[in-house]
């Protein structure tokens, strides 16, 4: 007989193995989806950039869960009433990671599937621009909140390249103001606070409605009304796959739920795609 240490280091040895082993049936069950798939929408969020190096807000390592007060800089209230606030941004601004960050395999893997005539819609939460920069093609890509490569001025609306902005930062304007009118610039991204623009929710939503498949990827599927685009697709009888690393309550309604690396995932799920 065994001795019973023994016995329980084989048993987790074997839970590990079946847990790899129903992980890659599902990954083997999802591709199978896609190449059958007439349509398929994505949403995706800021897991995707993560190996990228351009951390999320909650995941274990996200910006908020490290430094909950770090949120107050994406409040539009808080910005517009504070000028310490807005110095503070700026200087976010100036270090963010977007400026030098490389499309990763996940950002690849979404124009392989776009190459391969299933994409209905790339929808992003996601303001670094790295879809683009992949290749997807802009026509393709919706971008939910923003992007953060301009600046627009909250009082006329006018829009400058960042890169335009942040040199007078360097050039010692600690809160530069709107050229044309006087007004608050911000970066062109959706503050909380700030409606999403009405154009762009409904053409979202249009895609969400039209696909045969849905997935979402690395979004924590909390902030509306991005995070309600999964039920409208589930509601016209869409298949919904999740790719994230951390559980989101839609997973319960979810056909396949895959906790993996995106970066590793992605290009297996694609990579039969012709
Ligand atoms: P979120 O931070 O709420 O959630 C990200 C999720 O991705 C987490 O559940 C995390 O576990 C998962 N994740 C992170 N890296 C992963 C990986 N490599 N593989 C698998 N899963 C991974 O992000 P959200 O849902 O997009 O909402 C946050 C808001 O923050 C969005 O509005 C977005 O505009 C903004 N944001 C954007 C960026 C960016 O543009 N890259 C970065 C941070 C925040």
């Amino acid at each position: 007989m065994q001795p019973n240490h023994a016995t329980q280091a084989d048993t987790q040895a074997d839970t590990q193995a079946d847990a790899q082993a129903d992980a890659q049936a599902d990954a083997a069950f999802v591709a199978a989806w896609l190449t059958d798939a007439t349509a398929v929408t994505v949403l995706t969020g800021a897991g995707i950039s993560t190996e990228s190096g351009i951390p999320d807000f909650r995941g274990p390592q996200g910006l908020w869960t490290r430094d909950p007060a770090a949120q107050r800089l994406s409040s539009l209230p808080d910005y517009v009433a504070e000028p310490q606030l807005r110095r503070r941004a700026w200087q976010s601004r100036r270090q963010h990671p977007a400026w030098s960050a490389e499309p990763n395999a996940g950002h690849q893997a979404l124009v392989t599937l776009e190459r391969s005539g299933r994409l209905r819609g790339l929808l992003t939460q996601n303001i670094d621009g790295l879809h683009q920069r992949a290749g997807s093609a802009p026509t393709t890509v919706i971008e939910l909140h923003g992007t953060i490569w301009e600046v627009e001025c909250l009082g006329c609306g006018d829009r400058q390249p960042m890169t335009t902005a942040l040199a007078r930062v360097d050039d010692g304007e600690d809160d530069p103001a709107c050229l044309r009118c006087g007004g608050i610039l911000k970066s062109a991204t959706v503050s909380f606070g700030q409606p999403l623009d009405p154009d762009v929710i409904r053409a979202a939503e249009r895609a969400a409605r039209e696909c045969d498949l849905f997935l979402a990827v690395g979004t924590s599927l909390t902030v509306f009304p991005a995070a309600a685009l999964p039920r409208v697709a589930v509601g016209n009888g869409a298949r919904l796959v999740i790719v994230n690393a951390e559980p989101t309550s839609y997973d319960g309604i979810a056909n396949a739920v895959l906790r993996e690396p995106i970066g590793g995932v992605l290009p297996r799920l694609v990579a039969g795609l012709r």
